[in-house]
């Protein structure tokens, strides 16, 4: 009897591809993890358990395949591994890289839960597309019939590109624009390198464009175009232009020199390393190399900033949150390599004012914890006469960010927004009450993540085509 390739998580330990050392790390923006070697990705695939119900599958945003596909490379069937998984998800590679799994798939394997260690999913993911790149499985999309209606969407990221894919997919006429030079949204020029290098973002921005879908970029909507004349142009529009408003504070010394935002740090970043022209970068405005940086906020944009600040150059680099590292938002496993790296994190520490023009200092207040408030979260509390300054000659806000003003912006003011600003949309089509017009990722949600940015454009896709029918399709078919 052939052996039975799976439930191997009792002899098979887990092992995650091999790490770079952290002081190489340092040196550059390249991803930190090495690829599996395909004997490694088997071996890891074996430990799943095939459970029946699938707390990873229901716990993935996009319900991937996911027994289904660590079987299949378990067996070294690694092409119908890579169908299964990219029937559910656009961008698996770029899932496999920087969702937060141990949160969402991982973070629900039973076997974790039993003490074991959790099937390592999202590096199976990564692999299965690397390889499918590599061997020539990905493909420009063909549509089997052209369709003559066309439908525009306003933003690149994964959002409006996973809508792209499923439209252009029918045959749809799909544009895209963005008012950016290059697609990708904040996979470009938010999410540095160490977690995603460009090239995996560039390639599928070439598969798109190769598989018929329009990019008009360095165009901003409401500016360049407005919205009512997108709308007279497609028969549908889908509004993915994500979050960008960067949260602020009020605080003595807010404005001085020095005091600089997480989006403009990252962006001019990321462009420097596609050898872009950045003057802020060189100018030293952007640019930690040679200074003290201290880094407000606990989330994964923060974490982001401090491990930027490293390779930049930085003297030194301290991440300030005001709760304790149990109750940040950001990824523990982005903590822990920052740590490596090098990054001190001040826990229970908040801004209370800026130190000099250009700054020379953070007025940092200690903070407890208290009693949880009605969410549940025990908020921060102040510890009086605690108070003390910490050396800065660069301080990144990472506090959050909100949507911009779009109802004002693009004159439409009977666009439908929360009292958040988020766009009012109904949460499995993305349909606004405006008719034809649609709206995905985080402009819906928030800021929030890759994965359900991709979910909402792959569902609000199949509403389209839903509305459109099959009424139309090309003669030249
Ligand atoms: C620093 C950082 C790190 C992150 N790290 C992770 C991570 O590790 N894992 C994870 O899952 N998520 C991460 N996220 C969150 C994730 O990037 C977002 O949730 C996701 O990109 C949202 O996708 P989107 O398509 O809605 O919007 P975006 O990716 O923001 O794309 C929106 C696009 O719309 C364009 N646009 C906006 N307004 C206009 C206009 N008026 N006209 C034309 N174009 C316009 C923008 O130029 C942009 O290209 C991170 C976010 C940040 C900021
Ligand atoms: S898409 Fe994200 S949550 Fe889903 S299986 Fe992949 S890594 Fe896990």
């Amino acid at each position: 009897m052939a052996e039975q390739p799976m439930l191997k998580f009792v002899t098979v330990e887990r092992d995650m591809p091999e790490k770079r050392a952290a002081d190489l790390r340092r040196e550059d923006f390249n991803e930190i993890y090495a690829e599996y070697a395909e004997a490694k990705a088997q071996e890891q695939s074996s430990r799943c358990s095939q459970c029946g119900v699938p707390y990873c599958q229901s716990h993935c945003p996009l319900h991937n395949n996911i027994p289904d596909w660590l079987k299949l490379t378990a067996e070294g069937r690694l092409q119908e591994a890579y169908e299964v998984s990219q029937a559910t998800n656009t961008f698996p590679e770029i899932c496999g890289r920087i969702c937060p799994q141990d949160r969402l798939c991982e973070g629900n394997c039973v076997i974790e839960q039993s003490g074991h260690g959790t099937v390592t999913i999202g590096a199976v993911e990564k692999y299965i597309t690397d390889t499918a790149w590599e061997q020539g499985w990905v493909q420009p999309i063909a549509p089997r019939a052209e369709r003559s209606e066309s439908v525009g969407i306003i933003g690149a990221g994964p959002g409006g590109l996973a809508a792209a894919d499923v439209l252009r997919r029918a045959g749809v006429q799909v544009t895209v624009y963005d008012r950016y030079d290059r697609a990708g949204g904040l996979l470009t020029y938010g999410i540095p390198g160490f977690k995603l290098e460009k090239d995996v973002v560039m390639r599928r921005n070439d598969q798109l464009a190769q598989g018929g879908v329009t990019f008009e970029l360095n165009t901003n909507v409401g500016e360049d175009i407005s919205f009512d004349e997108l709308r007279s142009r497609h028969d549908a529009v889908v509004i993915a232009t994500g979050v960008y408003k960067s949260r602020e504070i009020e605080a003595p010394g807010v404005g001085a020199t020095g005091l600089v935002r997480a989006i403009d740090f990252l962006t001019a970043s990321n462009r420097k390393s596609f050898g872009d022209a950045v003057p802020e970068f060189d100018s030293g405005a952007l640019n930690a190399e040679g200074k003290r940086v201290v880094v407000i906020g606990g989330g994964d944009t923060a974490m982001d900033c401090v491990r930027t600040s490293v390779r930049q150059g930085a003297t030194s680099v301290k991440c300030l949150y005001r709760r304790d590292r149990a109750n940040m938002p950001g990824s523990q496993r982005e903590v822990q390599n920052a740590e490596e790296e090098g990054v001190i994190f001040e826990w229970l520490s908040a801004p209370k004012g800026f130190v000099g023009d250009p700054v020379t200092g953070v007025m940092v207040q200690k903070m407890r914890l208290g009693a949880p408030d009605a969410t549940g979260r025990q908020a921060p509390e102040v510890i009086e006469g605690a108070d003390y300054v910490e050396d800065a000659d660069l301080v990144i806000m990472a506090l959050g960010f909100e949507p911009e003003a779009l109802p004002t912006l693009w004159d439409q003011p009977e666009l439908p927004v929360t009292r958040w600003g988020t766009i009012k949309a109904a949460f499995t089509t993305g349909a606004t009450d405006l008719d034809g017009v649609y709206a995905v990722g985080d402009i819906v949600r928030g800021a929030s993540l890759v994965v359900w940015a991709i979910r909402d454009g792959r569902d609000c896709a199949e509403a389209i085509l839903k509305r459109l029918g099959d009424a139309s399709v090309m003669a030249a078919e």
